[in-house]
This record gives C-alpha cells, sequence and structure tokens, in this order.
C-alpha cells in the first residue's frame, strides 16, 4: 500500500508546520533575555505524535521531523547543528513514547488515568529529556559556544523539553484521542465570566511592575482557580486554561515584569519554569483522578443495574413457581379440580359465612358406582380417564359459584353456597341424568349415587359432610344411580 496519500501527506504538512511554528514562537516568545528558551514546544508536538501514531507509521514522518528543525534553527545554527539537534529530540520523545505505550498498556485512553500521568511525569517529562539534554549540552559545549558550562545547558536543556512537553502534549493527545472530552466544557454565563475574571486577574498579577508597588500577589491562587475549572469542566478545559496562565506567565516574565522578577536572571527562570510545570500538572493529576473516579462509580451503577435485573428476574421467577406451588397445594393432580384440603378450607369458610349472614348451604357428594369392576375390566389407566371425563362433565353443568373438587378415590363433592335442600336436589338430580346420558367413550355407560345435605348452624362441619355422606349411601343401599337427601328431606 502506499503510505503517500492524501490523507498522510496532508498530517506531515500539518505536524511539519506545527512544528515549525511552535520553534518559531519559542524562541520568540518564550526565550529569557538571557537566551533561555523557557518552553521548548516543538517537542510536545514530536512526542503527541509518537503517542498516537502506530510506530511503523514513525519513519515516513521523521524526515520532515529534521527538515523541520533545521528550518526553525537556520538563523542561529549550522546545519550539522541542527540535524544533530532534531536527531536528539526525536530520539528523546519517541524513546519517551515507546515506553510510555510498554508500560501503560492496558489504558486505553492517555491522561485519564494516575497510572499514566505518573508514568508520562517520569519518564516524557524527567528520564528522557534529563537523557537527552546530555547530548544537547555536549553539541552545545563543543559546537556552539565554547566558554559556557556543561551543567547550566544540561539544566536549561532538561526544563525547556519538560515544560514544553508538559504545556501542549496532554492537551493534542486528549483532544485527538477522546474528543468528546471537549464536551465536558460549556460556555455559559458563569463559566465564561470565571475565564475573564481569571485570565484579568493573571495580566493584573502579573504586567505589574514589581519594584513600583506593593500589591500583595500570590500566583499560587491560579492553581485554586484551576483546581475549581478541573473539577467543574474536566481534564482539557483546566489544561487550556493552565496554558493560557503559563503563556501570560512567560509573557510579562519575559518582559520584567510580575511576582517572579525580585529574583537573578537564573532564579526567575527556574522560578517561572517550575510555575508553568506546577500549573499544568495538577490539573491533569486531579483530572485524571476524578475521571478515575467517574469511571469506577460509572462501573458501580452499571454493576448496580445488573444486579436490580438479575433480582427482578429471579422474583418474577419466584413469583410465578409459588404460583404453581399454590395450584399444586390446592389442585388434585389427576382432575385438575379442588382437592380434598382445599375443599375443607372451602367448607369451613362457607359454613361460617352461612352461620353469620343467614344464608342457606348445601353440600352434594357423589360416589361412581360399581366403579371397581371399571378398573378391574379396563384397568386402572382407563379408570383414571372415566374419572377425568367425569369430573369434567359435572363442571360444566354446575354454577360458578359452586365449589367442586375430588373429595378421594372416585368421590366428589359440591358445595352450593345461597343454595335450599331443594335446590340442590334438584342441581343433583340434574347431574345424575347427565351422567347416566352421556356415553364414555372405552366403558359406554356408567352412573352416580348422590348424597345432599344442608348445613345447619346448631351442627358441626364434620355433621354437615356425613350427612350427604349417609344420604349418598341411602342411594346406593336403595339401587344406585339416585339421588337422596338426608333425613329423607324432600323425598
Ligand atoms: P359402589 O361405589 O357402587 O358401591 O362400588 P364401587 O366399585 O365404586 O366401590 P367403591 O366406591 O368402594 O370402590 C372405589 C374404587 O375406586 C376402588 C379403587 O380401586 C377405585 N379408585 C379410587 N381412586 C382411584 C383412582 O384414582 N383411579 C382409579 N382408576 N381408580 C380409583
Ligand atoms: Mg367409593
Ligand atoms: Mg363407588
Amino acid at each position: 500500500k502506499n503510505f503517500f496519500n492524501t490523507k498522510n501527506i496532508t498530517s506531515i504538512l500539518l505536524l511539519s508546520f506545527a512544528y515549525i511554528f511552535l520553534g518559531i514562537i519559542s524562541i520568540e516568545y518564550t526565550t529569557m533575555s538571557s537566551g533561555v528558551v523557557i518552553a521548548w514546544l516543538p517537542n510536545s508536538v514530536l512526542l503527541a505524535f509518537f503517542l498516537i501514531k502506530k510506530i511503523k507509521e514513525w519513519k515516513y514522518y521523521i524526515p520532515f521531523f529534521i527538515l523541520s528543525e533545521i528550518i526553525v534553527d537556520y538563523p542561529i545554527f549550522t546545519v550539522l547543528q541542527a540535524l544533530q539537534f532534531s536527531l536528539i529530540n526525536i530520539f528523546e520523545t519517541a524513546v519517551s513514547a515507546f515506553l510510555i505505550k510498554k508500560m501503560t498498556s492496558p489504558i486505553n485512553l492517555p491522561f485519564t488515568n494516575t497510572k499514566y500521568i505518573i508514568v508520562f511525569f517520569l519518564v516524557a517529562l524527567n528520564i528522557m529529556p534529563s537523557i537527552s539534554s546530555i547530548l544537547g549540552a555536549t553539541v552545545y559545549t563543543t559546537q556552539v559556544v565554547e566558554n559556557s558550562t556543561f551543567f547550566e545547558f544540561w539544566r536549561i536543556w532538561y526544563f525547556g523539553n519538560s515544560v514544553g512537553i508538559l504545556l501542549l502534549t496532554p492537551i493534542i493527545v486528549i483532544t485527538y484521542e477522546k474528543f468528546d472530552l471537549l464536551k465536558e466544557y460549556f460556555l455559559n454565563i458563569k463559566n465564561i465570566i470565571t475565564i475573564i475574571f481569571a485570565v484579568s486577574l493573571a495580566i493584573v498579577l502579573f504586567s505589574y511592575n514589581n519594584q513600583m508597588t506593593t500589591l500583595p500577589t500570590t500566583p499560587l491562587i491560579f492553581i485554586l482557580i484551576l483546581l475549581w475549572i478541573v473539577y467543574k469542566q474536566g481534564i482539557l478545559a483546566s489544561l487550556i486554561l493552565a496554558l493560557i496562565f503559563s503563556i501570560i506567565t512567560m509573557y510579562f516574565t519575559i518582559n520584567s515584569t510580575g511576582p517572579f522578577v525580585i529574583f537573578s536572571q537564573r532564579e526567575t527562570t527556574i522560578f517561572l519554569q517550575e510555575f508553568v510545570a506546577i500549573l499544568t500538572i495538577i490539573p491533569l493529576f486531579i483530572g485524571a483522578l476524578l475521571f478515575e473516579v467517574k469511571e469506577s462509580n460509572k462501573k458501580l451503577i452499571d454493576l448496580n443495574n445488573i444486579l436490580e435485573e438479575k433480582v427482578k428476574e429471579k422474583t418474577k421467577i419466584l413469583l410465578e413457581s409459588n404460583e404453581k406451588l399454590t395450584l399444586l397445594a390446592s389442585k388434585d393432580a389427576l382432575t385438575n379440580i379442588y382437592n380434598r384440603r382445599m375443599l375443607n378450607e372451602y367448607i369451613l369458610q362457607e359454613t361460617k359465612k352461612s352461620k353469620r349472614h343467614k344464608i342457606n348451604l348445601s353440600l352434594i357428594l357423589l360416589d361412581i358406582d360399581h366403579f371397581k369392576d371399571i378398573n378391574d375390566k379396563y384397568g386402572h389407566k382407563i379408570g383414571d380417564e372415566v374419572l377425568i371425563e367425569i369430573s369434567s362433565l359435572l363442571s360444566k353443568n354446575i354454577r360458578q359459584s359452586d365449589i367442586f373438587g375430588r373429595w378421594g378415590g372416585e368421590e366428589f363433592i359440591i358445595l352450593l353456597p345461597q343454595t335450599n335442600i331443594k335446590n340442590a336436589y334438584e342441581v343433583a338430580e340434574s347431574l345424575r341424568k347427565k351422567i347416566e346420558k352421556h356415553y364414555f367413550d372405552k366403558v359406554g355407560k356408567t352412573t352416580i349415587s348422590l348424597g345432599v345435605s344442608m348445613y345447619n348452624p346448631k351442627d358441626n362441619i364434620l355433621d354437615f359432610i356425613e350427612n350427604a355422606d349417609s344420604a349418598m349411601y341411602k342411594a346406593k343401599y336403595n339401587g344406585r344411580n339416585k339421588v337422596e337427601c338426608f333425613n329423607g328431606i324432600f323425598k
């Protein structure tokens, strides 16, 4: 595949342009009158590039970075010197990026994790600049100015590169890698006023002439403002504001105003660099920390939601199986009508109601005639089928308000609320006829005998059932396929 397509050429040109532009800015606007560059900004582009792009793409860009450095250095250094400086800078930032990538490999979003910030601080801001500055100072002291001290150039190079990287690399990488972090920054009236106030304050604090006024100044107030911004608006907004503060601080200090010019040039340079570094490191670290807290909060909420879903699911299953259990406990397994336990419960309930409200309550107890013969002749399974068919027939021919269940074996009970014995007898009689007329597929005709009783509030429940039972036996005795009422009432 051809690497040099429109998209890649555009990004090469953009990066080269940024490199040259930032090089000129660094020399023109961040250089003390002593010649010390406070912030060497082109390295921030180099490091951001190496952090963002894959290692196999690096080689295409490197010649253009070298060329850019030669262009920037052209008025000051020879091409050979510029080439050496360029190679040192590329070495520094490429190794930094390589080490950061290796040491933070599971972290997929740069600068959103405290571990990443610490590795960045150690590798990109200290270990690599301090190594590359040994090479830079060697070139400088041997080839440029013969009578300068090696150690002084080492420090200037080290701090300049470090501050330059710190000011821009995080902003570039965060903007590129996770553009929606920008969205955390809302430009409402409150924030605009805060920024205008903070920037004006910075201009005032750093533009007054220290020798002529007695205005008490503390540049640390900007750290407080940045902490507030990073807490409210997130990492990128606070980094951009830190950059604005740094530009103001550098601009005025280089022009000999503000709180840092009370010292000698050398001391002022160190204070200025340290202050600018602190302005950026604090929001960077706190921003990453807040990001971590937010992420783990998100995870916790997600986990909680999953848990809630699971509880809901389990509760649903539990409710369903509870329903099934209640059904199982109240219904007869073979015929799916009420079982004896449920019948007892209903009889208790209905007799209480009958007693209190003085309403009639009747009971029919029925038994299939010669059922043993069916079992003996056709087998137990067919016997079961007959039981099912009879209970379904009976169910269909009673009222909704009647309570129908299997009392045991081939005996059934029908409880009839608000029914006197006359009406209960009629129901029983109609049922008897229904069964008598019915033709059962496998066994042909069969009959039932029924006993009817009516609840007397003076009796107990057992009497109520036994009365129907004895009436049923009377029906059997009288020749089966009959209805009898207790005490012969009614017949
Ligand atoms: P009768 O009531 O007319 O006096 O004669 P019967 O042959 O029906 O006598 P009884 O009521 O004493 O006998 C009931 C028989 O019903 C005994 C038992 O084998 C049978 N039985 C009870 N429960 C079941 C059941 O769940 N399935 C089947 N297939 N048979 C049952
Ligand atoms: Mg029986
Ligand atoms: Mg029977």
